[in-house]
């Protein structure tokens, strides 16, 4: 086959035309051949057999059953009539429902007359039921299974409405088959093949969109699940090992002064275990010759900061100049404040960096870095701007990695000749398996205790209709001379709306805590840099007790002193991000609390995101569960949203598999890292193919 052929543009298939290419396009996305042939079928209509009813699986499959009614009733409820009918085969029985047109329906059904009834079932109360049923009598049924099952492919209104029916997309996809000639060149290696006796790509193509039986089906999903994940895994994997081989990084060879001194006598507390595992793992990185990409996860208030700050200390002590970048100014001025705290007497120089620092104190930063007097830059974006010029920079630290996008990770990478190392830190835990797919391509090191002594932050769930309780509640703990979040939820589609709910909210808070007992801040985004600093300032010092504020304040911001974190509208946040805000509280000795407001209307992923929040105050556990409620698309946020677009793997539910491909791109990448060999000449192919079309992630620099 013309190996372009594939690339063709849809518009030159028989039956497609310009019209109809035009809405393939834009309601499917569908430009090329191959586009098509990848639009697979989300479900299959299976009448290749009668099921019996304890053959019947928890699944979507669409099925046939032959049996009787042996009873008929109307159940009467709030919402409305149903018809439920008793359907029994000699194997069992079960329920078949219908919440419209009962009147008509029951005239018609005959009681036990043998009925052919096809559709999809439900598992419900330990039975199964199946909703307004296809039936035939069995007289009248068509006799004659079918020979495939049928496939369903994922539509859109205006498909229908534009006539590019199931049946349609069915036969184009037939069509490709036919001009094709059924010869899709294979992508994997035999060595691949044999050792997973996995489906040729051809059969699996084929069985994909036209199944024989439900084995074929499994094992042309398991094939083309297998070979999407397995290239990207074989992409991360490959840029990992060509790095170590490459990209040389800086030996920080000297564990010297400054280390020692800080470790001796400036080490505010005992480092945990983890912490110290932590930095050993980077230390040994540093000292090999290779440059370090490392990912390090730690739940908030798990003590990320001081793993950074000893780092930098190592380069110090190597003759290099390192780079904490944070995502926000409040977190930027939080660190750069607390690093110069810490670091007490010592003789480091250390500079803060942001978008509010003036011009003149700017023009002194950036000499100073180009002629080495500065050791340590804090910062935000501001830092990876390109004027920003480093005598010599050689550790650079990303807080919060998740508010970041890929560029700018990259972006650090050029600030010296020789990329610097590079270490970032989230506390938004990142589930093994998304890891091994998001940044297979770094070093993973987990802090997976805390520091000892905290209290676990008490979670409640409280209705609106409450609110007089919990102010009450609030009173007494800022009696004890504890200080409040409150924040609001601020999404970008409804900010309007959001800003009001926001004001409204402080307004009722002033009413309630009126001067001069009580002092309220307020921080938000559409407020001036200086005006933000100056409340958040005030709360900071514990000249406010109360910070009403949008999630501004949600990454990094410690204040011990802040005991109580109410959320409003806290079904409108996301599991990570409730998560996130919680843990603001519980920095110090005192118990906190976290309250999460609602009204009385909740969807029930909602239900399920307050009832994990209020169990677990295990950040890895929730990100799991986050993960499953969401997928892995949206979890990452909307920067990188979209990179885990898989068209048939799926990260959560594919888990094993993801596993066995990692395990074969590793396998195959030590023997061959340019995969040169004969055997590996197929893979090569593929994988180059796979580059140049764009057909995989290319994201991560
Ligand atoms: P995060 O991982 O969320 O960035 P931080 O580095 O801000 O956490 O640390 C949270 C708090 O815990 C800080 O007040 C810090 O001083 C304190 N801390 C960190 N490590 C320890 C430790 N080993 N023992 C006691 N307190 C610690
Ligand atoms: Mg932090």
């Amino acid at each position: 086959m013309n190996p372009n052929l594939l690339q063709t543009h849809i518009t030159y298939l028989k039956g497609v035309g310009p019209n109809r290419a035009q809405v393939l396009q834009s309601e499917l996305g569908i430009q090329t051949y191959e586009d098509l042939l990848s639009h697979y079928p989300n479900r299959y209509i299976d009448k290749t057999k009668y099921y019996k009813i304890n053959e019947l699986e928890r699944n979507s499959a669409e099925v046939q059953l032959i049996g009787k009614i042996i009873h008929l009733k109307t159940v009467e409820q709030k919402r409305g009539k149903r018809l439920v009918a008793t359907f029994a085969d000699e194997t069992g029985e079960m329920e078949l429902v219908w919440f419209r047109g009962q009147k008509w329906i029951k005239e018609q059904l005959k009681i036990n007359v043998p009925y052919v009834i096809f559709g999809r079932t439900n598992w419900f109360n330990g039975s199964f039921s199946m909703p307004h049923p296809e039936m035939d009598l069995l007289t009248d049924h068509e006799q004659g299974l079918r020979i495939t099952m049928q496939p369903i492919y994922p539509s859109t209104e205006k498909l229908s409405n534009k006539g590019i029916s199931n049946r349609v997309q069915s036969n184009l996809v037939k069509q490709l088959f036919t001009e094709a000639n059924a010869s899709f060149p294979e992508t994997l290696s035999d060595q691949v093949l044999n050792e997973l006796k996995l489906l040729s790509r051809k059969e699996a193509l084929f069985n994909i969109h036209f199944p024989r039986d439900q084995h074929l089906l499994a094992r042309a999903q398991f094939r083309l699940k297998f070979e999407e994940l397995f290239f990207i895994q074989l992409q991360l994997i490959s840029k990992k090992i060509l790095r170590k081989q490459k990209i040389k990084g800086f030996p920080f060879a000297e564990v010297g002064e400054h280390f020692n001194t800080f470790y001796h006598h400036h080490l505010p507390f005992e480092l945990t275990a983890a912490q110290q595992k932590v930095i050993k793992e980077i230390r040994a990185d540093l000292g090999s010759n290779a440059q370090m990409n490392r990912l390090l996860q730690g739940d908030v208030g798990s003590g990320k900061t001081i793993v950074a700050l000893m780092s930098m200390l190592l380069a110090l002590d190597n003759g290099f100049q390192s780079a904490l970048v944070a995502p926000t100014e409040i977190l930027a001025n939080q660190h750069f404040n607390n690093l110069q705290e810490i670091l007490g007497s010592m003789e480091i120089r250390i500079a803060l960096l942001t978008g509010s620092v003036k011009k003149s104190v700017r023009k002194i930063i950036h000499e100073q870095l180009e002629n080495g007097k500065l050791h340590i830059l804090v910062g935000t974006h501001a830092v990876l701007e390109h004027k920003v010029q480093f005598q010599n920079l050689g550790l650079a630290i990303i807080d919060e990695q998740h508010r970041f996008g890929v560029a700018q990770r990259s972006k650090l990478w050029h600030k010296n000749d020789i990329p610097p190392h590079i270490l970032v830190m989230t506390a938004t835990p990142i589930p093994r398996t998304l890891a091994m797919s998001l940044y297979g391509d770094l070093d993973i090191s987990v802090i997976d205790e805390l520091p000892p002594g905290r209290k676990p932050v008490k979670t409640v769930h409280r209705y609106d209709a409450n609110r007089l309780k919990v102010f009450r509640f609030l009173k007494d703990e800022i009696a004890k001379g504890r200080q409040v979040y409150v924040v609001y939820p601020l999404i970008q589609e409804s900010q309007a709306l959001d800003y009001k709910d926001l004001m409204d909210g402080y307004e009722s808070m002033v009413r309630e805590f009126p001067l001069p007992q009580y002092q309220i801040s307020i921080v938000h985004g559409q407020m001036k840099s200086e005006d933000k600093e100056y409340e958040m300032a005030r709360f900071v010092k514990g000249e406010t007790q109360i910070m009403v504020a949008t999630t501004v304040i949600e990454v990094g911001v410690n204040i011990p002193n802040a005991t109580v974190m109410i959320i409003e509208s806290a079904e409108r946040f996301g599991l990570s991000q409730l998560h996130q805000l919680r843990g603001r509280v519980g920095r110090g000795g005192d118990q906190s609390y976290c309250i999460l407001m609602t009204g009385h209307k909740l969807s029930s992923e909602a239900h399920t995101r307050l009832e994990t929040m209020v169990r677990s105050n295990d950040g890895f556990e929730i990100a799991e569960v986050d993960l499953k409620l969401r997928g892995p698309g949206d979890l990452m946020g909307t920067q990188q949203s979209g990179l885990l677009q898989l068209k048939i793997a799926d990260i959560v539910k594919d888990n094993d598999i993801l596993k066995t491909a990692r395990y074969f791109a590793i396998q195959i990448l030590n023997e061959d890292p340019q995969l040169a060999l004969e055997k590996n000449k197929t893979l090569r192919n593929s994988y180059t193919q796979l580059v140049k079309h764009k057909n995989i992630w290319n994201y991560i620099s």
